[in-house]
């Protein structure tokens, strides 16, 4: 079955308010004529990464997207001190918090990869000064 209607991408980012703007501008620019999917769920990658029913979940947004839409994109964005994992505290520091981070941005990317094999993974790490990095495997 083919889309009758297709975007470009589609989005998984947390819920957390604190990064809605910067993460509005970023994605009108990556794309220009917001033609994306969104699917928000507190902890962005966590549910997806972690076996159970919210992983299932996630996976089925993702899956409806791509029969619906058929986005050539994925694009993956954590953020800094995200209250799932338990916020920044959680970590000895800022270094300690991004290496963990780009792990669970990497299994998710490896798993959507499984999944979706045609489709490019990106995947980016939101500071709370607003800064976006981008994480290896771009
Ligand atoms: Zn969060």
């Amino acid at each position: 079955m083919s889309a009758i209607h297709t975007c470009q991408g589609v989005v998984l980012h947390c819920i957390d308010f604190r990064f809605r703007k910067q993460l509005g501008e970023f994605l009108h620019k990556r794309f220009p004529d917001d033609d994306y999917d969104l699917i928000a769920d507190a902890g962005g990658v966590k549910s997806l990464v972690t076996e159970g029913e919210d992983s299932a979940f996630l996976t089925r947004q993702f899956d409806t997207s791509h029969r619906l839409h058929d986005p050539s994109v994925i694009v993956l964005v954590q953020h800094e001190d995200c209250g799932a994992y338990g916020g920044s505290v959680a970590f000895e520091g800022f270094e300690a918090e991004l290496h963990f981070q780009e792990g669970e941005l990497r299994k998710a990317a490896t798993l959507l990869q499984e999944r979706f094999p045609k489709i490019a993974v990106e995947s980016y790490f939101i500071r709370l000064s607003g800064e976006l990095i981008p994480r290896k495997g771009n």
